[in-house]
């Protein structure tokens, strides 16, 4: 049955709200497939504005593999800001897809990517306004069925009770299993959900129960439906090669985060770093070819007309073939107003040579570095190898070759953590300064430092940790400020930026939390809580009030999620939900990061027993991939 266009109910409310082009759609490479003959269609929803949801990698690579099914529809949606919010709820306009402007409530299934738990309102925002019941519980055969991914979905339990399902790990083949479970049918949503159980890195939270123990920790998570497995494993793709996704690039009509074309050249991380999430759930490493970086970039720039390539990984500079990948591409685009980038960058000298290559048809703006820890002890703490005079040999050979500022990030709050570990990000900024005036011979250099607070994540050695609370960091944080200023000569070419603790807290709560905190979400929501990632629209308050009110019948609060040490034998809420990774290996990395013990790459030394190849069947895959760079052909300006 064909479904109309919201787009004539629409229309006539955009010119009263801000940035309507971001609800239109029609971008270059988008699809709008015919309705009826689809036999399965997908609503992609990204729950955060246009600008930040467009360029997402995950969204771009399912929507365009779902649409090269020919059976198979995808269309996408975003969080739509709260002045269009109020406009559609007088209206009656319901939550829409950006291609074909469709009701999200017509499609077969909504699958929602996480990046960020403070997303988690916006997904209750588009449930109600799609006029889909907010819990699962009360979803009948006629309503989609709702599927969360992303990192997040590592442990959705704070969600559990809207979502119906959610996808753990790599999406390029679990998104083809579940339409496939659909094309099957769907003879009721009892059975659609029990077979999207038997899928796959497929969990459906309602097919298992949550006891409690009398202190208010979990007692088990068990499968209460003889077809949900007990333990869930995570999805990994093995062969990059063999998904060259986006082929064709989404080019945004409004003003996005990133505008360029991305080159996943790699997934998975294995450096180790003990605070980092997606390092330890993305394992093992998986290099894509250079020949098969090369015919995406070609592709990519063809079919958008994007003049940067983003190369993109966990930390880019790590590919076993960075030189030649930089390299090459620099030489093909020679001339041309191509420029290449590489968002996350390592600290030594190789670095620079890579550097000085990224910037050769570009600006040199400035260079990024993520020491994360102040003093040499914490960052043995957090598995962040860095030591401060490799940095500074690294910022005075980038200054001398002419680049003028560099960024620092760090974070605040972590595990065992002193004044002192935060302070001595100040001398490190200062010494920054110096190295670069002597190697510039100028005055004007810059660092700027950007500080996060840390927040504890499931999966990884930090989840038993205890989160710092808001106001050790923000105490923290305004010594830091003192030390910086405290040398006017230096300081005053110090920039900081830094996100208060209240936040990181919330996020804390929403990482660890465990399906009691679906609770706390949904109060936050009906008191108003909305883009709670976007300082201007986050209430701490809102939320201390709803986490007080409504976890008190349960025992336990806030601080009971956030701020207490977890027990090495306490069952955590995503211990049913399989990232391949040892539970052991976590807890004897837990050990050695408090004994400040460091932990060496297993692509360099030998595997240290992590557990993820094994439990998913797959292994480090690093070059060199002996092949090259085809076409070899430099693209001329006039071609280019
Ligand atoms: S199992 Fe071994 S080789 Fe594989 S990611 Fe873990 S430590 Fe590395």
């Amino acid at each position: 049955m064909s479904v109309e266009s919201v787009f004539p109910a629409l229309e006539p409310l955009l010119p009263r709200v801000s940035k309507p082009v971001q609800y239109i759609g029609g971008e270059l490479n988008s699809t709008v497939k015919d309705w009826d003959e689809a036999r399965v269609r997908w609503a992609l929803m990204y729950p955060d504005a246009y600008e930040v949801g467009l360029p997402n990698q995950g969204v771009m690579i399912l929507y365009e593999l779902l649409n090269e099914q020919p059976d198979v529809l995808a269309e996408r949606a975003y969080a739509v800001w709260p002045d269009l919010e109020d406009l559609m709820r007088e209206h009656r306009v319901p939550s829409f897809t950006v291609d074909g402007h469709r009701p999200l409530h017509a499609f077969d299934v909504i699958g929602v990517s996480f990046a960020t738990e403070l997303g988690y309102t916006n997904l209750l925002t588009a449930l109600d306004l799609a006029g889909i019941p907010l819990r699962a519980a009360d979803r009948t055969d006629e309503h989609p069925i709702v599927i969360a991914g992303g990192h997040a979905a590592f442990n959705p339990e704070p969600i559990a009770d809207f979502v119906d399902a959610a996808v753990l790990g790599d999406g390029e083949q679990a998104v083809l299993d579940i339409t496939e479970v659909l094309r099957r049918g769907k003879p009721s949503r009892a059975e659609v959900l029990r077979r999207l159980a038997e899928t796959d890195g497929v969990y459906v939270p309602s097919l298992y129960d949550v006891t409690y123990r009398p202190d208010g920790r979990i007692d088990a998570v068990t499968p209460n439906d003889p077809r949900a497995p007990r333990r869930v494993v995570k999805r990994t793709t093995t062969d990059l090669d063999e998904w060259p996704y986006p082929k064709q690039p989404l080019v945004p009509l409004a003003e996005t985060v990133h505008e360029r074309m991305s080159v996943e050249i790699f997934r998975g991380c294995t450096r180790g770093c003990r605070f980092c999430q997606a390092g330890m759930i993305t394992r093992p490493v998986r290099e894509r070819s250079l020949a098969g970086i090369g015919e995406m970039v070609e592709r990519g720039l063809g079919a958008s007309g994007f003049t940067e390539v983003g190369l993109l990984s966990l930390s880019s500079a790590d590919h076993s073939e960075i030189a030649e990948i930089t390299k090459g591409l620099a030489d093909r685009y020679e001339g041309t107003n191509t420029t290449l980038s590489l968002p996350s960058t390592r600290v030594d000298a190789f670095n620079i040579d890579l550097a000085n290559e990224l910037s050769r048809n570009g600006r040199r703006s400035g260079l990024t570095f993520a020491p994360e820890g102040g003093s040499e002890r914490i960052r043995r703490v957090i598995n962040k190898m860095v030591s401060e005079d490799d940095l500074i040999r690294t910022v005075s050979a980038a200054f001398a070759q002419g680049w003028r500022q560099v960024k620092l990030y760090f974070m605040c709050g972590l595990p065992t953590e002193t004044d002192e570990d935060v302070l001595e990000i100040a001398s490190m900024a200062h010494r920054v300064i110096k190295a670069g005036r002597e190697a510039s011979g100028r005055n004007d250099v810059r660092c700027t430092i950007s500080i996060g607070g840390f927040v504890p994540k499931p999966h990884t050695p930090f989840q038993w940790a205890s989160q710092a609370d808001p106001g050790t960091i923000d105490g923290r944080l305004r010594k830091l400020r003192a030390a910086i200023n405290s040398d006017r000569r230096l300081g005053r070419n110090v920039g900081m930026r830094y996100h208060d603790g209240e936040p990181s807290l919330i996020e804390g709560l929403l990482s660890r939390g465990d399906r009691r905190v679906g609770r706390v979400i949904e109060r936050v929501w009906r008191d108003g809580g909305r883009f709670d990632g976007w300082r201007e629209h986050f209430s701490y308050q809102r939320w201390v009030e709803a986490a007080s009110q409504e976890l008190a019948p349960y025992g336990v609060d806030l601080g009971w999620f956030t701020t207490r040490e977890r027990f090495q034998d306490e069952v955590m809420p995503w211990d049913h939900l399989d990232s391949g990774l040892d539970p052991d290996w976590l807890w004897d990395d837990w050990q050695d990061a408090l004994a400040a013990r460091e932990q060496d790459d297993c692509r360099w030394t030998p595997c240290f027993d992590c557990g993820v190849c094994p439990a998913t069947g797959t292994d480090i895959q690093v070059g060199p991939s002996g092949t090259a760079l085809i076409p070899i052909t430099p693209v001329t300006a006039s071609g280019g």
